[in-house]
């Protein structure tokens, strides 16, 4: 179908053109990010409704699809790449990033294996390795990226099992093998103990202290109890950053109790571990330099776009025996001198995910993303500052990384409501978590774009909506 004048049955000259307005319409997409709504309006199949329900039999022109997308798709879309997105964990689409994203579609390489993407590989390589020298971990640490931090979870647990019990591969899981979270632990590794059947009876949540950090006496306790039952612990997660507070669990004093009973420590730093890229936060990879397996986000709070998860392991040889399968279509002669990425993991097919990483790493450099990364503490430590002046909220949970959890003193209907009323104004985005039955608000400052007007403002809302509401909960005459 490719002439001279087309690529691919598109016209070099549309291509050119539609690429320049995409361009533009993504610089103004910039631009004009205060003026959209970061929640939209949209209710279930709003969007299915504008579209037709017929697939197409023949070709559209580009600027009509195009069109679409700014009409239809965009106003359904909740904007995560806002500077008033504070839900979950905010993430960032570095516009260096959104470029690389560009090329490794044109690429579109498939990083399976070195013979099928060389630079993929290699590049994946340099720069899992240097940002282990940004995070002060020893070259004994291999890397691989995944998608998602649930993916390396299942894959530090799925090298666990083959750790504890190395027939599982031919024979199948022995019963009993039993894994360690705390109540806090992002739900990710349970789900991957289910998928991996482990089984959900052979999962202990173990108690955490006032700062929802998990307890290592309980943890002790706990296996000593499993061992004298005749069960096998196998694997502990410890968290760096829980999903909920961004607590950090004592990950020396539980390595203590891992080496002692010779499981697997797999630290989960999804979001906290981005952190200690910058020096004064590099504590809070304390004792994780002893973990088996650490999974850190960068498509969380290092600005590169979704998706893209780290996984660091001291024992890749366990996880390729957990993970390895080599049809003879797919040996190459070069397998003996190569990292084929494929034997780390259960997908064979592997984006080019390593090419956005290294475009944000360049062109920002240690300083630029310190700096970014310093900025969102910094406003985090001013949310906090203004909860606790302001006598109506709370803090729920002391703030170590930029998230900020706090409440309405009012209980937890008005705080669900408050969330509801702020949310539906569009001019930011919070979202929710629940601590000891206490329905709590948590605001994580976290994207690139985001100022300290964005907080303040956005401060301002809270408590604005919260006035409103307090003289609508005040008991009225007729209840008292
Ligand atoms: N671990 C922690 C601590 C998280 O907070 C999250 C999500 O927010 C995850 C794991 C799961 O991340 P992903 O969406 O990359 O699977």
């Amino acid at each position: 179908m490719s002439d001279d004048q087309s690529i691919a049955g598109m016209s070099r000259s549309d291509f050119l053109a539609a690429a320049r307005a995409h361009a533009e319409w993504i610089e103004h997409y910039f631009e004009d990010i205060r003026n959209c709504r970061v929640l939209p309006r949209t209710k279930p199949g709003d969007l299915r409704a504008l579209l037709p329900s017929e697939a197409p039999e023949t070709g559209e022109p580009i600027d009509r699809i195009f069109s679409d997308f700014q009409s239809k798709i965009v106003p359904a879309s909740t904007l995560w790449n806002h500077p008033r997105f504070f839900g979950y964990y905010p993430i960032s689409s570095a516009p260096p990033a959104i470029l690389a994203e560009m090329l490794a579609a044109t690429l579109n390489v498939n990083a399976m294996l070195w013979k099928t993407s060389p630079a993929a590989t290699e590049l994946e390589e340099v720069t899992l390795s240097w940002l282990r020298q940004w995070l002060a971990l020893t070259d004994e640490y291999f890397g691989i990226v995944y998608d998602t931090a649930s993916v390396s979870t299942f894959h530090a647990l799925s090298a666990a099992r083959e750790w504890a019990d190395p027939t599982c591969r031919t024979k199948g899981m022995r019963p009993g093998l039993t894994i360690y979270l705390s109540e806090h632990t992002h739900s990710s590794a349970e789900k991957a103990a289910i998928a991996l059947g482990f089984g959900q009876d052979y999962v202990r949540k173990i108690g955490t202290d006032s700062a929802f950090r998990m307890r290592p006496d309980l943890l002790q306790k706990a296996i000593t109890e499993d061992l004298a039952a005749g069960l096998r612990p196998c694997a502990v997660v410890a968290t760096v950053g829980t999903t909920s507070t961004a607590s950090i669990d004592p990950v020396s004093a539980i390595a203590d109790i891992a080496e002692k009973h010779n499981i697997w420590l797999h630290v989960d730093a999804a979001y906290g571990g981005s952190a200690a890229v910058v020096p004064e936060m590099r504590f809070v990879l304390d004792g994780a330099e002893r973990a088996h397996s650490i999974v850190l986000n960068p498509h969380k709070w290092l600005y590169v776009p979704f998706d893209l998860s780290v996984f660091y392991t001291r024992y890749p040889d366990v996880l390729k025996r957990s993970s390895s399968l080599v049809a003879d279509y797919l040996k190459t002669p070069e397998d003996a001198d190569v990292v084929n990425y494929m034997d780390y993991g259960i997908q064979l097919g592997r984006r080019f995910r390593a090419l956005k990483l290294w475009y944000v790493m360049r062109y920002y450099g240690r300083d630029g993303i310190v700096a970014f990364l310093r900025e969102s503490l910094r406003l985090a430590q001013l949310v906090k500052t203004w909860v606790e002046e302001d006598p109506v909220f709370e803090l729920c949970a002391p703030v170590l990384f930029s998230l900020v959890c706090f409440r309405h003193k009012s209980g937890n209907a008005f705080n669900e409501r408050l969330l509801a009323e702020i949310n539906a104004t569009g001019q930011a985005f919070l979202s929710h978590t629940v601590l000891n039955g206490q329905y709590a608000l948590r605001l994580v400052v976290g994207n690139m774009l985001t100022k300290e007007d964005d907080v303040r403002e956005t401060w301002t809302l809270i408590r604005d909506i919260s006035t409103r509401l307090t003289e609508e909960f005040a008991p009225t005459a007729a209840h008292v």
